[in-house]
């Protein structure tokens, strides 16, 4: 598939208007804007014209704020071995990832969804082996490295449902409840404002009723296994209260802790999660 088969679902990051194509390209039927696909058609650019503005008070702000300036300006084109975040990553980290889609993955048990996206996906590191468990995947990411690493491995590896979209997660470029599964992994770090900003969206793109995301949150009290200590933290309380805020149902929460490792039967992949209930608002898993 295409991003061009996907067109339905996309929209105009700068007023949400629809897309249609243009040749190659995606054009915007109100703003006329015209947006890049690239990749044999898998990878589209659609990044808002302008940056989205957040204060900056903290340091962690701050220097988050640069990163995502820098990201946004970095011109699309293509070069030698792109190197997305998450790419390279020290042996000792490898637990901790392991850990983390072990997680995800007994969160899932056996669900497949008919449209799923990996939100800042990075390397693909959590969501790459996630991909076949839905009819259409999104990878997503502001980071050229991200998105031309991706584009590259889904030609080569042949898999034929996933695309990539190139886009900032605060002007996302996707329309109302789009996605019946969002993750977002080690994202949602760099302040308040912003955790709301990136919460409000995956609630925005998520199905209204039977819509799962999968996001974590730092919790203040464990910082440095899985979240750095200079990331924005939070305890589990306030972190309740964010999504209880957005209007989200914290189906399960997921203490992610070095020491709680043998608490979990991480051997059985695929033990099943007892007892889901129906509710009929967007559901979030938390982990922390
Ligand atoms: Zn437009």
């Amino acid at each position: 598939m295409t991003v061009f088969d996907f067109i339905n679902n996309l929209c105009c990051p700068d007023d949400r208007g629809d897309l249609h194509p243009k040749g190659s390209e995606l054009e915007c039927e109100r703003c006329g804007r015209i947006f890049e696909v690239g990749f044999e058609g898998i990878c589209a650019n659609l990044l808002p014209s302008k940056k989205f503005e957040r204060k900056a008070d903290s340091f962690i702000e701050k220097r988050s704020v640069e990163i995502y300036s820098r990201l946004f300006d970095e011109p699309f084109v293509k070069k030698q071995n792109p190197t997305p975040w998450g790419l390279e990553v020290p042996s000792w980290y490898v637990p901790k990832l392991n850990k983390h889609k072990y997680v995800i993955d007994k969160v899932l048990d056996n669900r497949i969804f008919e449209r799923a996206i990996d939100i800042s996906t990075g390397s693909g590191r959590f969501s790459w082996d996630l991909a076949n468990r839905a009819d259409v995947f999104v990878f997503s990411d502001i980071s050229v490295d991200s998105a031309l690493y991706l584009s590259e491995r889904i030609l080569e590896e042949r898999v034929k449902n996933a695309i990539v979209v190139r886009c900032d997660y605060m002007s996302p470029p996707f329309k109302n409840d789009t996605f019946s599964f969002v993750l977002c992994n080690d994202t949602a770090i760099y302040g308040y404002e912003h955790e709301m900003g990136i919460l409000r969206t995956i609630q925005r793109i998520l199905f209204p009723t039977k819509g799962i995301a999968i996001v974590d949150l730092c919790n203040k009290y464990h910082r440095g296994f899985w979240h750095k200590p200079y990331t924005s933290a939070y305890s589990k309380k306030e972190m309740e209260i964010m999504l209880k805020m957005i209007g989200y149902y914290i189906q399960m929460e997921f203490p992610l802790y070095y020491e709680l490792d043998k608490d979990l039967d991480e051997r059985t992949l695929f033990s099943r999660i007892s007892h889901i209930p129906e509710i009929n608002m967007p559901k979030i898993h938390l982990t922390y």
